[in-house]
């Protein structure tokens, strides 16, 4: 996937610095020393530059001195020696200033205190340095950063230190949000304008000149400390384990039904680049402006950032790349295979999109006039607009699929298609409507819910009085739904099991309640009375009992019995599973037809093969489907998720809080004769923000500045550790945010 390289995208140039350039910070334990030096090697890193840090503790504890070292190059860094000479020196604490401190400067180095003394306090003590002055400690505490004892100052004094060498502040505020340190910022930008700047009396190039300041020792030539030579000693031995840069699967991919590499798509979003987005999510979802409308979201529901601060709005980011990108896909007709798909639903146009696209010559069987399936029959047009649905048709139908409308086939056409074809698939969904075996079930007025529905979507439907709804899936949601927009007074849901049994979407409840939809639990009717037209459902109080095989508890209807008058009565059972179609002889066993014990060109998908219900699992098996006819084999089961990134595996402290972008809703004052969609989506992807990417390098760096060796180095696509000098401490894959890469035994990994 095409993430940004920092260096593709660096916010400053490196062209003005003097490279090799060394970095030394003196602070004391417990003022963040140690991250103030990662966080310059993160500043550089923006600019693409190679860098290595480390820290140089004793074993004294807080308080005690302490130093860390930053180097920057434009080629990977090999020496890793302490810094003796550094160009820049940043003293975090005033009371350190002596000579060995001092040690090892020269005139030209870039000289930044922490002090709450003034410019003037320094004046004729650092003439030949380029001098900055903050008071990082005051600032730090205004901004509540550390405790009231303990003032932590390292990402304060950066403002300054980014103010002296002229980098601008957007390039610290990425080092701040790459190291997960964004709340931290601001402070940063109040040193930014508040730092005092001395210019040397004689502008004088950084030399190897030792500092004349100090009389530092000279330091004993045991090594060359500034040559960029490794060391003799190859501490690589001493390990017996080191880190492994690789994938893990994000949650979100794992749960979703279709197959998305959600973390791929919103990752280039993140990234700005729509149409990259568009093509990882068009790889596997054919309907985006439709599951980006209706689908339940599993992946939302298995999202890590829900563990933190509310799941990321995926579905959202899936309708907004729908309804935005412009991607037309290529049409090519140079592959082998005759496919014919009998059912145009959202099974069937995935199967039929996945053939497509790989050139295959497809022709798509349905029985009704146009395509969709329950999309265009079913989903009412204020969740799913008719232009929504088209648009996304049209882009499989740009592929050159021949379409055949009007074309309800039965056992004797299968027989024949699978002469004429290479494969078949057979993507009919459901069977017919459930009906309820109760006293009146054929007076006027009950009429089935999938029928009213059909019917509001071609014509204006007039349902006025008080209507009962039975049922407490998806269908009797939208029936009650629609019914309100006829014209219905009232509309009661009657339902035989609990709320939390409902197996609807669980956010269409929720409109349905907002909208003023009643619900009666435990109820079923038994009885409908009226002359001639309903106008009583007598319904009877319903019990739970021991749980079926799904876990859910079993209904008993009681003799318990209450009277509701109604003027119309939609239901909302549920459908038939069973293949009228199938011709004699023909069987159905894993998602593919036999005869005699043989398997046949003949694949299944959809509800008519899973009874699945959602449209995103019809997409996915559609896919499935499509993949078995190329290799010739029974339908592939789901991805294993051995690799699965769990929320405890995210360093949830890298990350800033950040609440979810809903979607809009527009909600109308007035229901009746208003179709109109009711959620709007999302205003713009910044939601694409707020993903962890779980485990998929970002190439943050992060493991780079938190090696204590500095043996991790940039390449053109990813990170090399040296594996002579890495020791296996294994700070880097702890601090790696996301669970991108991990530890592995030395001897488990191939070379
Ligand atoms: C009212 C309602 C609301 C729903 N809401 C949601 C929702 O919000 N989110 C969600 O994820 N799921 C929802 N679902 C479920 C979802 O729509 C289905 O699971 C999905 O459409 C199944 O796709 P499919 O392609 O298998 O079948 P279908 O969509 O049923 O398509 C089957 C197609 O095959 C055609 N066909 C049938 N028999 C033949 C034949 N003999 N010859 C030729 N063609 C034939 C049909 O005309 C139809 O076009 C809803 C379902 C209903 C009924
Ligand atoms: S299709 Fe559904 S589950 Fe898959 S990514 Fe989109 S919203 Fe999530
Ligand atoms: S944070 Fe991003 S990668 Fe992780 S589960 Fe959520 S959407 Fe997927
Ligand atoms: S720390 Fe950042 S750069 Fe390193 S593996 Fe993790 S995501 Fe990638």
């Amino acid at each position: 996937m095409g993430y940004r390289h920092p260096s593709e995208s660096s916010l400053a140039r490196s062209d003005g610095l003097v490279l090799p350039l060394e970095v030394r910070v003196h602070g004391r334990g417990g003022q963040g020393g140690v991250t103030c030096a990662k966080l310059i090697a993160a500043l550089y890193t923006q600019m693409g530059l190679h860098v290595q840090t480390f820290g140089d503790y004793g074993s004294e504890r807080s308080g005690a001195p302490v130093q860390a070292y930053t180097r920057v190059d434009r080629t990977p860094i090999r020496n890793r020696n302490k810094i003796y000479r550094p160009d820049h020196l940043i003293v975090l604490d005033e009371g350190l200033i002596g000579a060995q401190v001092l040690q090892g400067i020269g005139p030209g180095t870039v000289l930044l205190l922490n002090t709450h003394a003034g410019l003037e306090a320094y004046r004729g003590r650092f003439e030949q340095y380029r001098l900055g002055v903050v008071d990082a400690t005051a600032i730090a505490r205004e901004q509540g950063i550390g405790s009231s004892s303990v003032v932590i100052i390292n990402t304060t004094i950066l403002g300054a230190y980014a103010r002296l060498l002229g980098l601008p502040l957007a390039v610290l505020e990425q080092a701040y949000v790459s190291l997960g340190l964004g709340g931290d910022f601001p402070a940063a930008q109040h040193a930014y304008e508040q730092v005092r700047i001395a210019e040397p009396l004689q502008r004088i190039a950084p030399s190897a000149q030792p500092a004349a300041l100090g009389e530092p020792a000279p330091v004993a030539a045991l090594t060359d400390h500034d040559k960029d030579v490794p060391p003799t000693l190859k501490t690589g031995t001493w390990s017996n384990q080191i880190p492994v840069y690789g994938d893990h699967s994000a949650p979100c991919n794992l749960a979703c039904p279709a197959g998305n590499d959600v973390v791929g798509f919103v990752q280039a979003l993140r990234g700005g680049n729509v149409e990259e987005a568009a093509a990882i999510l068009l790889r596997t979802q054919p309907l985006p402006s439709v599951c980006g409308r209706v689908c339940p979201a599993p992946c939302m529901q298995n999202c890590n950032r829900s563990a933190f601060d509310g799941a990321v709005n995926i579905r959202g980011l899936e309708r907004w790349i729908g309804d935005h990108a412009e991607l037309s896909l290529p049409s090519r007709r140079d592959a082998a295979l005759h496919v014919a798909i009998v059912g145009g639903g959202p099974a069937g146009l995935s199967a039929a999109y996945q053939l497509a696209l790989r050139g295959h010559d497809v022709t798509i069987y349905e029985a009704g006039p146009a395509l969709g399936g329950v999309l265009r029959n079913g989903i009412p047009s204020f969740r799913l607009p008719q232009p929504a649905l088209e648009r996304d048709i049209d882009r499989i139908r740009s592929l050159g699929v021949h379409i055949r409308c009007n074309a309800r086939l039965g056992g004797d056409d299968l027989r024949n298609l699978r002469r004429g074809h290479d494969a078949v698939i057979v993507c009919v969904g459901f069977g017919p409507a459930v009906d309820l075996a109760a006293n009146g079930h054929d007076l006027t007025g009950i009429r089935q819910g999938l029928d009213f529905l059909a019917a509001a979507k071609q014509e204006r439907v007039a349902l006025p009085g008080d209507v009962v709804v039975v049922g407490g899936g998806n269908t009797a949601i939208d029936c009650a739904r629609t019914a309100l927009r006829c014209g219905a007074a009232t509309v009661t849901i009657a339902y035989r099991r609990a709320r939390q049994d409902m197996p609807a979407i669980a956010e269409e409840i929720e409109e349905a309640e907002r909208e003023g939809v009643r619900f009666l639990f435990h109820r079923l009717p038994v009885a409908f009375t009226g002359s001639a037209k309903v106008s009583t459902a007598v319904l009877a109080e319903v019990e739970a009992g021991s749980p079926d095989a799904s876990g859910r508890r079993r209904p008993v209807v009681t003799g318990r019995t209450s009277s509701m008058p109604c003027d119309a009565v939609l239901l909302a059972l549920g459908q038939k599973s069973g293949l009228d179609l199938l011709p004699d002889g023909w069987t159905m066993k894993d998602g593919r037809a036999h005869e005699g014990g043989q398997a046949l060109p003949v694949w299944f998908a959809g509800d008519c093969a899973t009874g699945e219900g959602t449209v995103t699992h019809a997409v996915g098996n559609g896919r499935l489907a499509a993949l078995a006819v190329l290799e010739g084999r029974a339908m592939a089961a789901a991805p294993a998720d051995g690799t699965r990134v769990a929320p405890g595996q995210i360093r949830f402290s890298h990350f800033d809080l950040a609440a979810p972008n809903g979607d809009r809703q527009h909600l109308p004052s007035r229901l009746a004769g208003n179709f109109d969609e009711v959620n709007l989506g999302l205003a713009d992807p910044g939601e694409a923000e707020r993903c962890f990417s779980c485990g998929h390098c970002t190439r943050c760096d992060t493991c780079l500045v938190s090696c204590p060796d500095g043996v991790i180095y940039r390449t053109e696509d990813g990170y090399r550790v040296d594996g002579e000098y890495c020791k296996g401490c294994g700070m880097c894959a702890a601090e790696c945010p996301r669970s991108a890469m991990e530890m592995q035994e030395k001897h488990e990994v191939t070379p």
